[in-house]
């Protein structure tokens, strides 16, 4: 058994060449952390060439991005292997390939996606891709059609579910999505002359109890085995080719999570491109992310229903119409948990680069505004917003 201890750059390139499953381990000559992320060490392996080709992710004992104050379990390694391994069966195309994971060492072994690019990155340079919103559809509607009751052997889903229990990367969530930035909290984060908007969300009790509902399902719903935060900078993107990482937040959850989580990304960047580019290619930006996010929605469900009608092998759940109907749940939890995304990147302590990259400091908080104000309404509209259009329209509306 190999026990715990935080890896050096050597021993990342040594435990490259043992398990990296390179067919010249010999030439693995050197690492780099290339770890931006607010969690983990991660390794890119080079060769005697100078070329990267393979990646080495190390969970730490606790919060990279707090310190040793805030623990947090290594299991999470397992748990993120696991849940990729289990994506990638489905979706092999849109999933990061781990070749190997040890829980003891909380480390995994990678494919190295150098030839991609962070989309979070891209989103805020402009940069478009016109099928990533396909492409993320497409993930969603594999992933969670093929871990969910629509096709798993019922004794097989309880197993997973047992095998995917999470409480401690769960507990993250339930706090900094559905608490936090409803209460008055050390960790919140946002500009001052904000203060009289996000103290209004305190006090709105349509909204706390729409939140309490979101979070209840979150504890409740075990659809389908979760991504659990799939947001832009846990996809990298080519041209033509999408690939999600970083899946430690993987577990049976409402499928709507995942998906809400994918589109309030691309609504953040819609808030935010005022305050990035040029106004002509701000405006251009922001039609390009409604396509964005209509893309993946309606990926998502046509994929979704026609898997349903080939391949559902429980007798009840193939009742003609009854995917259409869940679907219909799906879409009202995902328009709330959409809206949960907006403002906890804005009010909570998660912060994106899209903000961030906002010079201006006045347009900056004009942008989080927009961004705060369209999740309060999506959440209170949840279950009035009947499609995609009607959705895209909502956020015309709201400027
Ligand atoms: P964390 O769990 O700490 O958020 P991530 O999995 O998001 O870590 O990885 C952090 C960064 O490392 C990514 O933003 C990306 O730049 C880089 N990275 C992660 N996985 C790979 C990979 N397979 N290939 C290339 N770079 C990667
Ligand atoms: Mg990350």
């Amino acid at each position: 058994m190999s026990q715990y201890r935080t890896f050096t750059a050597a021993d990342a390139v040594e435990y490259a060449k043992q398990f990296g499953g390179v067919d010249d381990p010999s030439a693995l000559v050197r690492a780099e952390e290339i770890g931006d992320g607010n969690l983990n060490l991660v390794f890119k392996i080079f060769d005697n060439q100078d070329r990267s080709r393979v990646v080495v992710k190390q969970a730490l004992p606790y919060v990279r991005c707090v310190g040793e104050s805030w623990p947090l379990t290594l299991d999470r390694a397992r748990l993120e292997a696991q849940t990729l391994i289990a994506h990638y069966q489905h979706c092999p195309q849109h999933t990061v390939n781990v070749t190997h994971y040890d829980a003891e060492l909380a480390v995994m072994v990678m494919e190295d996606l150098s030839s991609h690019q962070i989309w979070r990155g891209e989103l805020v340079k402009g940069a478009y891709y016109p099928q990533a919103g396909r492409q993320v559809g497409e993930y969603l509607a594999q992933t969670l059609f093929h871990t969910s009751d629509f096709y798993l052997h019922p004794h097989k889903k309880k197993a997973e579910v047992a095998r995917f229990i999470n409480p401690e990367m769960c507990e993250i969530t339930e706090d900094l999505f559905f608490n936090d930035p409803f209460i008055d909290h050390e960790r919140n984060k946002y500009p001052a002359a904000l203060e009289s908007l996000v103290v209004s969300l305190r006090t709105d009790d349509a909204l706390k109890i729409a939140v309490a509902g979101l979070k209840h399902r979150f504890f409740a719903d075990a659809e389908a085995l979760l991504h659990g935060d799939v947001h832009s900078g846990s996809i990298f993107v080519a041209d033509n080719s999408l690939k999600v990482i970083d899946a430690e937040f993987g577990y049976f959850g409402p499928i709507g999570f995942d998906v809400g989580s994918a589109i309030g990304n691309l609504l953040i960047n819609y808030c935010c491109l005022p305050g990035l580019l040029a106004p002509r290619e701000a405006a251009e930006g922001r039609e390009r992310r409604l396509s964005d996010v209509h893309d993946v929605v309606n990926q998502f469900s046509s994929r979704f229903l026609e898997l349903a009608q080939e391949k559902t092998t429980d007798v009840a759940l193939a009742y003609p119409g009854y995917a259409a109907t869940f679907l219909q749940k799906v879409w009202r939890d995902t328009i709330g948990y959409c809206g949960t995304e907006l403002i906890r990147r804005t009010v909570g302590m998660s912060h994106v680069a899209d903000f961030k990259n906002i010079e201006d400091e006045v347009m900056r908080t004009e942008c989080i505004r927009h961004c705060i104000t369209l999740g309060r309404t999506l959440i209170l509209a949840a279950d009035h917003i009947s499609d995609v259009d009607a959705l895209i329209a909502r956020i015309r509306q709201a400027g």
